[in-house]
C-alpha cells in the first residue's frame, strides 16, 4: 500500500509558515531526470557531487544529461566518501572552486548529500569545516542546493545539518546552517533500486529510530509531531515489502517518503540516547550507521518509557501507523511497538548483541563516556550522563533473541 497523499506528491506537505527556508519536495518515478527544468530555476554552473559507487549505477549521467539539455554547465566531483571527513570536504570545494558554481547538486546517499552541503560551506565561506561546528556558523548564505538522494535513511536531503568528521579525532561535526537546507529535493523511487539490500534494510532501521527519536526528545513540537508520526507509519508499513519484493516500487516509494519525512522530523525536532549510544559504536568500533541504531533502540525505548508523557507518545506512534489497537492502554501500545521494532531487526538480520559487533563489556564504560559526550545526547527525554548509558548499554541483551 502506498498510501502517498496529493500534497506529498506535489511537494507542499514539508513546507510550512515559519520554517525559515522553502523547500520543495518532488516526489515520483522518473523525477529526477527533471533536474535540469529545477536547477535552471536556481543557476546556471552546477556542481553535482556523487561518489564512485552511484557513478556506476548510471544515475549521474542521466543527471547530467538532464542539465546539459537545460543549458547548464556542469562540474562532477565523483570523490565522496562514506563518513566523509573535513579533508574529503576540502578536496571537493577545491576542484569546484576554479569554476565559479553557483548551485550545488548532491547526488547519492547520505555521504554524498553531506559533501556538497560541506562543500557549499567551504566555496562561500572558506576556511575549514570545524569553523562550521554548531548552528548558523556560516556569515555569507550558502549556494542554492538540489538533493537527490539514492538511499531511503539518512533523511539529510530534508535537513540544512552536514555531519562531517573531524579528521584527527572521527568525532561527528553537525555544521547547521538554514541555507543548507537543500531548497529541492527530488525523490525517485527509481534511484533506490540500485541499493543493496544490506544497505536497504539498515538504513530503514535507522530511519524508523529518526522518527521515534524525534518524536520523544526534548526538542519535540507540533510540526515534528507530524512528520514523525507521518513517516513512522510511511516505513512501519511498507519496509518489510520492500524487503521481500525489492522491485515494489510503491513500497520503495512509500519508505522513500517516510525516510525524507524522517529528516524533516529530526530537522525541526532533534535525536536522543539511541543514537548517542550508537555514535561511539561507529567511531570506535566501526559499526555501520544503521546497525549500531537498531542496536541501542529498543533498550533506548525502554529506558525512556519510564517517562509516562513519553510513553503516551509511543503509544499514539503504534496507534497511529495501525500496529496497535485505538483503545489499547499506553503501556500495551508502547509493548507492541517496541515487539515490532525488535521483529523488523530481526528480520533484517541487523546485530542484536554487542558481542556480535566485538565490543565487549570492558570496553563498555569508555564508550558510555564517549555516549555521555554526544550533542544528542542532552536531549534525550530521559536524562542520561555516563552512569544511565552504560546501564543502556549493558541492558541491550534484554532485547535479543525474543
Ligand atoms: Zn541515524
Amino acid at each position: 500500500m502506498t498510501e502517498v497523499t496529493s500534497e506529498e506528491t506535489l511537494g507542499t506537505s514539508f513546507y510550512q509558515p515559519g520554517d525559515p527556508v522553502k523547500q520543495t519536495l518532488v516526489f515520483g518515478t522518473g523525477c529526477s531526470q527533471r533536474v535540469g527544468e529545477f536547477a535552471k530555476t536556481l543557476g546556471s554552473h552546477a556542481l553535482v557531487v556523487t561518489d564512485p559507487g552511484i557513478m556506476t549505477a548510471g544515475h549521474p549521467q542521466k543527471i547530467l544529461d538532464s542539465l546539459h539539455q537545460a543549458g547548464i554547465k556542469t562540474f562532477l566531483f565523483d570523490g565522496s566518501v562514506e563518513n566523509p571527513s573535513d579533508s574529503s570536504v576540502q578536496a571537493c570545494a577545491l576542484k569546484a572552486s576554479a569554476i565559479g558554481v553557483d548551485v550545488v547538486i548532491g547526488v547519492g546517499g547520505g555521504s554524498s548529500l553531506d559533501t556538497a552541503k560541506g562543500a557549499n560551506f567551504i566555496l562561500t565561506n572558506g576556511g575549514s569545516m570545524k569553523d562550521y561546528w554548531g548552528v548558523g556558523k556560516a556569515k555569507n548564505p550558502l549556494l542554492p542546493m538540489i538533493a537527490i538522494p539514492t538511499t531511503a535513511g539518512t533523511g539529510s536531503e530534508c535537513q540544512s545539518y552536514a555531519l562531517i568528521s573531524d579528521d584527527q579525532t572521527k568525532r561527528k561535526m553537525a555544521c547547521g546552517d538554514p541555507s543548507a537546507l537543500p531548497r529541492i529535493t527530488l525523490l525517485d523511487p527509481e534511484l533506490t533500486l540500485s541499493q543493496p539490500m544490506s544497505v536497504c534494510m539498515a538504513t530503514a532501521m535507522d530511519a524508523l529510530a529518526h522518527t521515534l527519536e524525534s518524536a520523544v526528545c526534548t526538542k519535540r513540537n507540533e510540526s515534528s509531531d507530524y512528520h514523525a508520526k507521518r513517516g513512522f507509519s510511511l516505513l512501519v508499513r511498507n519496509m518489510e515489502q520492500v524487503w521481500q519484493c525489492p522491485d515494489d516500487l510503491d513500497a520503495r516509494g512509500a519508505v522513500f517518503l517516510g525516510a525524507a519525512h524522517a529528516g524533516a522530523a529530526i530537522e525541526r525536532s532533534m535525536l536522543g540516547a539511541a543514537h548517542a549510544l550508537a555514535n561511539p559504536l561507529t567511531a570506535k568500533k566501526g559499526v555501520i550507521h544503521g546497525q549500531a541504531v537498531s542496536l541501542t533502540l529498543p533498550a533506548v525505548m525502554a529506558y525512556n518509557r519510564e517517562d509516562s508523557a513519553v510513553c503516551q507518545i509511543y503509544a499514539e506512534m503504534a496507534k497511529v501507523a495501525g500496529i496497535t489497537e485505538c483503545g489499547s492502554s499506553d503501556n500495551d501500545a508502547f509493548h507492541q511497538l517496541l515487539s515490532t521494532v525488535i521483529r523488523l531487526r530481526k528480520t533484517a538480520g541487523l546485530p542484536e548483541l554487542l558481542d556480535a559487533v566485538g565490543c565487549h563489556d570492558l570496553e563498555l564504560e569508555e564508550l558510555a563516556q564517549d555516549a555521555s559526550e554526544q550533542w544528542t545526547a542532552t536531549f534525550n527525554p530521559r536524562k542520561v550522563e555516563a552512569p544511565e548509558l552504560l546501564r543502556i548499554y549493558y541492558s541491550i541483551k534484554d532485547y535479543a533473541n525474543r
